[in-house]
């Protein structure tokens, strides 16, 4: 059956939900509506691990070429802790400029048949359309046009962060903590392409004002910055864009993630903190869930509930794993005064439910034991999801 879906938001979530639709019956009639001119977009490069290329080769091969070439790969990680440098070989990554990946999703919607508007602000749902998808962010103006029926709920980060670019080409995932006087400031960065990096800088607000960053205008920000992350960058620059200065993280959920023939998804659905670098991700992923409850439903009301209850479901690792992740640089005190490799080995644990409750080197220990002993990772492994369980339960009780 032929049906007409207006996307709100050319971002990766709706672009690609665009693609899948167009994939399934190209008589599906699909609008995408971007606010901004083609070719622009917030931020600089994303990362992203093999799982996604897999899942992005079964649900449209020609997209999924195209990523693959233009991202860049790395497989080390480096941190600087001061003076000292520790580097350490972990798991594949990748990384694509935002502008590079919506350019290809573009591209790839166009040939395929999708009507894309750009500079085409939509702030309430348009008629005629059998589906409407709010894929317009995490500001989403559908979405909050019907707030209290979503059930939106959006928690602020504590630390403050900037989302930068810089010159300089990091061949390794690369962190860099700086000691100041007014407490540590920390960034970390990964090339996306041969010319660029992003480069994320995040601090405590104590810092942040002792620092006089609250009162710095955008040069003077960059200057300090480049000054404190000095070792990383190698004498090369950081690039701010206008109006995207210092932020505080915000996580959002929803209680309830349709309305009528009103569908949220990625940002305007969920986030997850920038550090674990997954938000791309999952709002692709999210496109092919959508994509596939309509193609297994003929009505819309089961399609979306599927939808929503597939991907509450196969998310609640990653949300767990940010919040965790968030907590771990909100308490750095806690781990940046051991040595730089028990340190780095603790960030590669930022996930972990446990690390909080247990000596930072006790569980260095241990988990070093565990990766020699196949009993003992079996034990952490079987004792991770139930702490993590019985935790969670002891934090929504204590809310009640
Ligand atoms: C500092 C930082 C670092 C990050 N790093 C990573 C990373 O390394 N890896 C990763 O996977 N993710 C990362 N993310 C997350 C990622 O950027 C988002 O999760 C992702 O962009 C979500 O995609 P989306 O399509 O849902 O929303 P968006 O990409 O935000 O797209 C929404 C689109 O809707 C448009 N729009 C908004 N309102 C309207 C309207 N009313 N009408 C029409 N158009 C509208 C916007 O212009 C925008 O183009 C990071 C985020 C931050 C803040």
């Amino acid at each position: 059956m032929r049906v007409k879906v207006v996307c709100v938001g050319g971002g990766p979530a709706g672009l690609y939900l665009a693609i899948l639709l167009k994939r399934q019956n190209p008589s599906h009639d699909i609008t995408v509506h971007e606010r901004n001119p083609e070719g622009s977009t917030y931020g600089w490069g994303v990362t992203y691990w093999r799982g996604l290329l897999d899942g992005l080769r079964a649900y449209d091969l020609a997209s999924a070429r195209a990523i693959e070439a233009h991202s860049v790969r790395w497989t080390d990680g480096v941190a600087h802790v001061g003076d000292l440098t520790t580097r350490h070989h972990g798991d594949e990554g990748f990384g694509i400029g935002r502008h590079r990946l919506l350019d290809l999703l573009t591209d790839r919607a166009r040939t395929l048949g999708v009507r894309l508007e750009h500079e085409s602000e939509l702030t309430e749902p348009p008629a005629g359309a059998d589906l409407v998808v709010a894929a317009d962010g995490v500001h989403s103006a559908l979405r909050t046009r019907h707030a209290g029926h979503f059930g939106t709920r959006i928690t602020a980060g504590r630390n403050h962060y900037i989302w930068l670019g810089t010159t300089k080409v990091f061949d390794a995932f690369t962190f860099a903590f700086a000691e100041t006087g007014h407490g540590w400031i920390w960034a970390y960065g990964y090339g996306y392409s041969g010319e660029h990096s992003t480069c994320v800088v995040e601090c405590s607000p104590e810092t942040f004002s002792g620092l006089g960053l609250d009162r710095a205008d955008e040069g003077e920000g960059l200057a300090l910055l480049e000054k404190l992350l000095a070792p990383a960058l190698d004498g090369h620059r950081l690039i701010g864009r206008p109006g995207a200065g210092w932020q505080n993280f915000r996580t959002l959920t929803n209680r309830s993630w349709h309305h009528g023939s009103l569908v949220l998804l990625g940002d305007a659905a969920h986030t997850t903190h920038y550090s674990i670098g997954a938000g791309t991700t999952l709002a692709l992923q999210d496109a092919m869930c959508l994509a596939d409850a309509l193609h297994e439903h003929t009505t819309l009301p089961p399609a979306l509930a599927a939808y929503e209850s597939r991907r509450r479901a196969e998310l609640l690792s990653a949300q767990s794993a940010a919040r965790y992740s968030a907590q771990w640089y909100e308490n750095l005190p806690r781990y940046i005064h051991l040595p730089p490799h028990r340190m780095f080995a603790l960030l590669g644990q930022r996930h972990s439910p446990l690390l909080p409750h247990v000596p930072p080197q006790l569980y260095y220990g241990l988990d070093k034991a565990a990766g020699q002993l196949e009993v003992l990772r079996r034990f952490k492994r079987w004792l991770g999801p139930r702490a993590a369980r019985a935790l969670h339960a002891r934090s929504s009780a204590g809310r009640d």
